[in-house]
């Protein structure tokens, strides 16, 4: 059974499908800064454009759960961030666009002995982050600035692995969804971070 780990050891979740169902780059302000708080917590450094990585949410067996802590950026932020309260390893996000089918992983943000052989589907908000070093990366993907036109959220739904992602589960779970794991802690904490505050 493969699994997601941090990097002290403390924790785990092992998948009971560990291939991913989607890969894409993202360049939102709030990717970025949920990782910069936990590098400046231990956790590793956040690479110039993060690699997001969707696992289905269904996890056999979770390991470390008293050192797993669940955050938000904000009071009004959608998604939770869960960390490793030792290491600051990232163990999952979710998001109610998530439906609970899926959970978010970023590659270099937590320790596996998982493959990844999927490749990148596409690029999604990057108006604020083109630049030479991102053309670089982003050679044959679709690249989406934002999803402010419908058509581009359409276009971007066109994508198979993305539909298939963001869909409601056609099964629920054999273990624990995500979200159920992160519903099992106590509160959430709220990191009342400014919006799209640049690193200090
Ligand atoms: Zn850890
Ligand atoms: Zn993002």
């Amino acid at each position: 059974m493969r699994s997601i780990k941090c990097f002290c050891g403390a924790c785990e979740l092992m998948l009971k499908q560990s291939t991913p169902l989607l890969r894409q780059f993202c360049g939102c302000k709030d990717c970025a800064q949920g990782l910069r708080w936990a590098a400046s917590k231990g956790g590793p450094k956040p690479k110039f454009l993060p690699e997001l990585i969707y696992f289905k949410s269904d996890i056999t067996c979770v390991r470390g759960e008293m050192f797993m802590k669940p955050y938000k950026l904000r009071k009004s932020g959608s998604s939770t961030r869960v960390y490793c309260n030792k290491c600051y390893a990232l163990i999952g996000v979710d998001n109610p666009h998530y439906q609970d089918n899926v959970f978010l992983q970023v590659l270099g943000h937590f320790a596996t002995d998982i493959e990844f052989s999927i490749k990148p589907s596409a690029a999604i908000f990057m108006a604020h982050h083109l630049s030479t070093q991102s053309a670089e990366i982003l050679v044959d993907i679709p690249i989406f600035n934002s999803f402010d036109n419908p058509d581009d959220l359409h276009r971007w739904m066109t994508i198979t692995s993305v539909r298939d992602t963001f869909k409601a589960p056609e099964r629920p779970p054999s273990g624990r969804s995500f979200r159920e794991l992160i519903a099992s802690f106590e509160s959430i904490e709220v990191l009342n971070l400014q919006v799209g505050a640049e690193p200090t």
